[in-house]
């Protein structure tokens, strides 16, 4: 049922849960393609779809998995089940692994009106690659990145990894140099973190040291902007006006909301998690495990979101939104913090200084309530 309600959220993401391989490192939702299980998902978003409230969107993001690894036909039927949404779109995201993508399936994803596509670049070192069970080539990017603009789709980022097993810095910044070759719009940098269920995991394998992954970062964070590349998030790096709108819904901490298994939404007080699990969210795609936020909670988690940003927090819009003034609460933190030069506070906005970009998550920390000591880090965050 779609709704024109204004107070409903403006952004959704939408989780594909399968991918063509697996790589070593993954643990997204997600499972090896398969058609008619595809065909089964699909009949299940589409319940979904139906039993939710949408309003217009102003940003739509299709992730995964590998979005792209579904044959043309039902990545045509996907891209439809969203028309009635996307009258007023302005950013239309899909993720993409260009060994998955045909002229066939671009054709279809200008037809359906996506604008934006997010290709996983990772490492031009083709030994890497292999180690991490990925089957594609840096040339393959170039072609994918080429096909797209031959479509019009020329809004694109490149995903990149580092701290990878075995990565030198000279691999890593030959890896940047053939990504700048692309003329990507945005680029997203992420660590490689081991979780125990992976590949990886399971084989005991780590990501470098810490110092190595400390001037890796350093090195991207100096190098990229000498590109034009502005830094706006902790991992992300933009040309000016190519931001991820999508992804700030997100780090402003707005409401957006989230369809298929393995994906979350939140609305006002109210964060989800839809199953984690492809057959249970087949067996009831309305299912959904609900949390009802504290004032405390939204507060703490507004900061947390806020504070990956490099120009940080709004503070009129943080006392709008709680009717609160920011240092009424943090003050005694945010004074902390500011001596240590970790956070800096121009008045309106609360940020990250340089020095404390990098070890966010234990500013974030001093903000938890004295109860909660601990905080786990977002996936791929430093
Ligand atoms: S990293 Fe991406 S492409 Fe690789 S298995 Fe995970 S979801 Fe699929």
């Amino acid at each position: 049922m779609m709704t024109a309600a204004a107070n409903r959220p403006q952004a959704l993401y939408l989780h594909v849960p399968f991918c063509r391989t697996i790589c070593y490192y993954c643990d997204f939702c997600h499972e090896v393609y398969r058609r008619e299980t595809a065909m089964a998902w699909l009949q299940a978003v589409k319940k979904q779809l139906e039993g939710t409230e949408i309003g217009p969107l102003k940003t739509i993001y299709i992730g995964g998995g590998t979005p792209t690894s579904l044959d043309p036909d039902l990545l045509d039927e996907l891209l439809g089940l969203l028309d009635p949404y996307r009258r007023d779109t302005e950013e239309y995201t899909i993720e993409i692994n260009p060994e998955t993508l045909t002229d066939e399936k671009v054709e279809l994803l200008r037809k359906h009106g996506v604008n934006r596509a997010s290709l996983g670049f990772q490492t031009a070192d083709e030994t890497l690659l292999q180690k991490l069970n990925r089957h594609h080539t840096p040339q393959d990017v170039e072609q994918a990145a080429a096909c797209l603009r031959n479509h019009d789709i020329d809004n694109i980022s490149l995903d990149l990894m580092y701290s990878l097993p075995g990565q030198t810095m000279v691999s890593l910044q030959d890896s940047v140099r053939r990504a700048l070759e692309i003329r990507p719009d945005h680029l997203s940098l992420y660590s490689l973190t081991v979780e125990p269920d992976t590949v990886f995991g399971r084989r005991g394998i780590e990501p470098l040291d810490e110092d190595t992954e400390a001037d890796m970062y350093e090195w991207i964070c100096r190098t990229l902007p000498a590109y034009g590349y502005e830094q706006y998030e902790i991992s992300n790096f933009a040309r000016p006006g190519r931001e991820s709108r999508h992804n700030l819904v997100y780090w402003h901490y707005e409401d957006f909301i989230g369809i298929s298994c393995g994906a979350s939404g939140k609305e006002g007080n109210v964060r989800y998690d839809m199953p984690a699990r492809l057959s249970a969210y087949l067996a009831d795609p309305l299912a959904r495990d609900e949390l009802a936020l504290s004032e405390e909670d939204m507060m703490f988690e507004m900061i947390m979101m806020g504070l990956r940003l490099k120009n940080g927090i709004s503070e009129a819009d943080f006392s709008r939104r709680f009717g609160i003034d920011l240092h009424d609460i943090y003050g005694e933190v945010i004074s902390r913090m500011t001596a240590r030069g970790l956070l800096a506070d121009d008045g309106g906005r609360l940020a990250c200084t340089e020095a404390g970009f990098p070890l966010l998550n234990s500013v974030l920390v001093e903000f938890l309530p004295e109860t909660e000591n601990t905080l786990a880090p977002a996936a791929g965050e430093w």
